[in-house]
């Protein structure tokens, strides 16, 4: 519901609760009397709203032993039960899906191939019949559903629900939000994946508790999310942080979005398997065949000892590194966090990645980086859209233009 139409009475109830359900999430279990202390809210109002949430079911009550021999407290935590949330991450060839609980745990999952590359309205069904099974497997009631996080490749208008521009479907202006709430009917929200992965790290993962950090993702493509001040940037209307589009040299080769020389055409998935395919047609790659060729094999080839294949993850891992550098000196960040299917390339890549950011970033602003390689499970990208229907139940309603939801 629009913030606008309600009254002001009502608004200020709401960033109440907010304020309230933000101190729960951060610790509990909690007594009434120190959620009144830790907000500065009236006990009067604390045990108004408090009652509301025990009734709606979203914060449990439990009694707790007391060494002062008085009335036992009653502790409040809230319940993760409560509600669901459904995260879903659309790739080249698949929808993928996550169940969560109130708590970012997933609770279920489910990988859909996508058949054939779609128009909008064949890829919106095969994600509202992705979405459906996962209920049907999970046993969840719909009312418990909270609502759907959709995280995709591209420029996302996130206020308005709208897919600028993807890449990978070459899609212009697609309203996918209102789509995807005309055939599922449950509030919708869609950002860029890499923004959702970034949301993910802020709010359950490593990035709790970090002001100033950044999220790198590399592989099929290269992206950046970018945090300042604990708020998310993501410049004036929604494209920032393109980081694989930064230009690195005119010269070099062409890039997915047209132009030459862009970060991503030397270090992502394709520049690698481009730069293997002309080593292999030029015979300066061997055991490999360009009909077998994959990154896995790749890797398999540069691991066994093969200088031109550790160079070709060389190349790209000193490019990225000459990035990353740029970023240190840019943002002073306390925290990179570097993840993605470019993980699996390992040290081949990461080392000489390292040796190009020791030499390149001024050693003042390095020394306050921490640079972290992640593990990427199968559920990061579904987890982090799910963290954005998440971040919309705890946040303040003042900021909720950010997001309209649709219902
Ligand atoms: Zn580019």
């Amino acid at each position: 519901m629009p913030t606008s139409s309600k009254g002001s009475r009502g608004l200020i109830r709401d960033i109440n609760q907010s304020l309230l359900l933000n101190l729960l999430q951060s610790g509990s279990p909690i007594s009434r009397a120190d959620l009144a202390r830790q907000s500065g809210l009236s006990p009067a109002t604390v045990s108004g709203i408090i009652n509301n949430l025990v009734q709606d079911g979203l914060v449990a009550e439990k009694a707790m032993g007391d060494s002062s021999g008085g009335r036992p407290p009653i502790m409040l935590a809230l319940n993760p039960d409560a509600g669901y949330v459904i995260g879903v991450k659309l790739t080249e060839d698949n929808v993928v899906t996550a169940l969560t609980d109130l708590n970012a745990q997933v609770r279920q999952r489910l990988t859909v191939p996508l058949a054939g590359a779609g128009d909008p309205e064949t890829v919106a069904d095969a994600l509202s019949q992705a979405v459906a099974q996962l209920m049907r497997a999970s046993g969840t009631h719909r009312a418990k559903l909270r609502g759907v996080g959709v995280g995709l490749a591209g420029i996302i208008d996130a206020p308005r629900g709208t897919l600028r521009y993807s890449p990978i479907f070459d899609w212009h202006n697609i309203p996918i939000r209102h789509m995807l709430h005309k055939r599922l009917r449950v509030p919708i929200y869609i950002d860029n994946d890499v923004n959702t992965l970034t949301m993910a790290e802020k709010w359950f993962g490593a990035g709790r508790g970090v002001d100033d950090f950044l999220t790198v993702t590399v592989g099929r493509g290269i992206g950046m999310g970018i945090v300042v001040r604990g708020q998310f940037y993501r410049g004036s209307n929604g494209g920032g942080g393109e980081f694989g589009h930064i230009a690195l040299d005119p010269a070099g080769p062409v890039c997915d979005c047209g132009k030459h020389g862009c970060l991503e055409a030397f270090a992502s998935d394709p520049a690698l398997l481009r730069d293997a395919r002309a080593a292999i047609a030029a015979g300066r790659l061997n055991g490999l065949t360009r009909r077998a060729l994959t990154i896995e094999r790749l890797i398999d080839v540069a691991r066994q000892g093969d200088a031109v294949a550790r160079q070709i993850f060389g190349d790209a891992g000193h490019r990225l590194g000459m990035s990353i550098a740029n970023l240190i000196n840019l943002f002073n960040p306390r925290l990179i966090l570097i993840s993605g299917e470019g993980v699996r390339n390992g040290d081949l890549m990461f080392g000489p990645m390292r040796e190009s950011i020791q030499a390149l970033a001024v050693p003042e602003l390095l020394a306050d980086a921490e640079i972290r390689i992640e593990p990427l499970g199968d559920d990061a990208w579904a987890r982090g859209a799910a963290s954005l229907v998440l971040h919309e139940l705890f946040k303040p309603p003042v900021h909720a233009e950010e997001v309209a939801v649709v219902s």
